[in-house]
């Protein structure tokens, strides 16, 4: 049994409804979807199945508070200041989003907490992006002519995101979709909602408009299938599979919508002989192991100069070796549990298939008794490019060591994937770094370091990780419209005299 002394575990189960045009409601639904905490077992909160009668609720709400200007029509001084009154309301509630993202997702309590912490930052910075946000002019078009480029808000965004980073992922959408002066129906996963409920109600209390942000909870194929396929929503902004995104853009064809896909990767750390191997160590590890490898930007292929191969391997198994894997209520605790019954079972088949291909487990292959759903950090050496291990996303704690001898062949094995979403570079040479920087197909590089950065950096990725960019301004003029305005400045010369 674990020890969940540390923070206490709630005694109830909170129980949500969905949230559309300003209020809560049943909506449609008679059903529940009850969350237990993937670490203990336990109930933590339950949420509705929402219909696509919920969605059309939720639509409507939505293209009538973009349509009356509620949201579009105001200063974006006033845009900025309700979402930095947001921001305020994260922090005060902070303990509170942390628990329940730790409860949903079974991640550690601290990382929780940093999540929440990051998230608020993330909502002030957007904030400013509100006024930040503007068009062009064109003085150039001779003496009769000017032109003005004006990025006008697309409409009503379809908001639809993964369990891994539920609050965090948000973040980095829906307050620059605000900004913009879009209005949102958001799906969360259905087993981690209710954080994404917690900031619609936060972002009522803050005096942001009703029906500018609606979320309708429950499955995909109901919830998820009928946003994509409603004619009133303009976009979709789609983070998840790469399967699921594929059929989300499909679907979206049917009205010409457009779509931004935040997916899958499988993404390479190169590290060269000239690396500083600890740091390099340390940043392998925690590209592998954070949020327990349920991450889509994680690095699972170490591509590794064979001449420092062999120290790099000690390293790596000396700090993972440290990693604590326990109670997600523990502030000590490093790692927390896998998502779900059926994610545990396909990290662990993954697992298995790499060691019938051949590949060497140097550590960890099997779950932590101590601990439910967890998976112990586990890497592979000895294997080769076209293995499995090498080829799909395991979503889990897993990593491969690959080898290599000259530039070229780091480079060429990094690339050889259909993702494209992230990758690390290790080494002190600038040369060998911006060569790899400029040749890797990925949409962040990180160099001598990983999984840093701010939301002033546009995320996204190359290939089959997506389209389209999120964060900072892009992310912003991502879901406008440009108009240009075409205007004549005197007597117009008549096309027929
Ligand atoms: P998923 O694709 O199964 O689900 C994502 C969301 O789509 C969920 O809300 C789900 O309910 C919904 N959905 C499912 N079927 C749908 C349908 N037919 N129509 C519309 N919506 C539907 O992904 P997941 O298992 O929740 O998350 C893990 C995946 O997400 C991994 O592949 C990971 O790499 C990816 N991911 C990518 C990023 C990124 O920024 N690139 C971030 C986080 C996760």
């Amino acid at each position: 049994m674990l020890d969940a002394s540390l923070v206490q575990f709630p005694k109830d189960t909170r129980r949500f409804q969905q949230f559309i045009d300003g209020r809560w409601t049943a909506g449609a639904s008679s059903a529940e979807i009850v969350r237990q905490s993937p670490a203990h077992g336990r109930d933590v909160t339950a949420i509705l199945v929402g219909t696509a009668l919920d969605v059309e609720a939720a639509v409507r709400a939505a293209r009538i508070a973009f349509d009356d200007g509620r949201w579009s029509g105001l200063p974006s001084s006033a845009r900025c200041k309700l979402l930095r009154r947001v921001a305020d309301l994260i922090r005060r509630d902070a303990e509170d989003l942390a628990m329940l993202e730790t409860l949903e997702v079974g991640k550690p309590i601290t990382q929780s907490r940093g999540e929440v912490a990051g998230a608020a930052d993330i909502w002030d910075y957007a904030a400013g992006m509100a006024q930040a946000l503007h068009g062009d002019s064109h003085n150039n078009l001779g003496d009769g002519l000017f032109g003005m480029v004006l990025r006008e808000p697309i409409g009503v965004v379809g908001i639809i995101t993964p369990w891994n980073y539920p609050f965090f992922i948000l973040a980095e959408r829906l307050p620059f979709i605000l900004a913009s002066g879009c209005t949102a129906v958001i799906k969360p996963s259905e087993m981690t909602s209710a954080t994404t409920l917690r900031i619609a109600e936060l972002a009522a209390e803050a005096g942001v408009p009703a029906g500018v942000i609606n979320v309708v909870t429950g499955t995909g194929p109901v919830v998820g299938q009928a946003i994509v396929d409603h004619p009133l929503v303009d976009m979709v902004s789609f983070t998840g599979s790469t399967n699921i995104g594929r059929s989300t853009m499909v679907n979206s064809a049917r009205h010409i919508k457009k779509v931004s896909l935040e997916l899958g990767g499988k993404n390479p750390q190169v590290v060269f002989a000239d690396a500083n191997l600890q740091a390099a160590a340390d940043g392998l590890v925690y590209g592998m192991v954070a949020n327990a490898g349920q991450t889509c930007v994680s690095g699972s292929r170490f591509i590794v100069h064979r001449d420092v191969a062999a120290e790099l391997q000690k390293l790596l198994l000396a700090k993972i070796a440290r990693i604590t894997v326990g109670d997600t209520l523990d502030p000590a605790v490093k790692m927390g549990s896998i998502i779900s019954p059926v994610q545990h079972a396909k990290v662990l088949g993954y697992i298995e298939r790499a060691k019938s291909d051949g590949a060497e487990l140097l550590c960890g292959g099997g779950a932590n008794t101590e601990l439910l759903l967890s998976v112990l950090p586990t890497l592979f050496a000895e294997t080769r490019p076209e293995m499995q291990i090498n080829r799909e996303e395991v979503f889990g704690p897993v990593a491969s060591l690959l080898t290599f001898e000259t530039a070229e062949e780091a480079i060429a094995l990094a690339n050889d994937t259909e993702y494209g979403l992230s990758a690390g570079i290790w080494s002190t040479n600038l040369q060998n770094t911006l060569q790899a920087v400029r040749r890797i197909k990925a949409g962040r590089v990180w160099v001598n370091t990983f999984m840093a950065g701010g939301p002033e950096m546009p995320i996204g990725g190359f290939r089959q990780s997506g389209i389209g960019r999120e964060s900072g301004i892009y992310g912003v003029e991502e879901y406008t419209e440009i108009k240009s305005v075409h205007i004549d400045m005197g007597a117009r010369s008549p096309w027929l005299v």
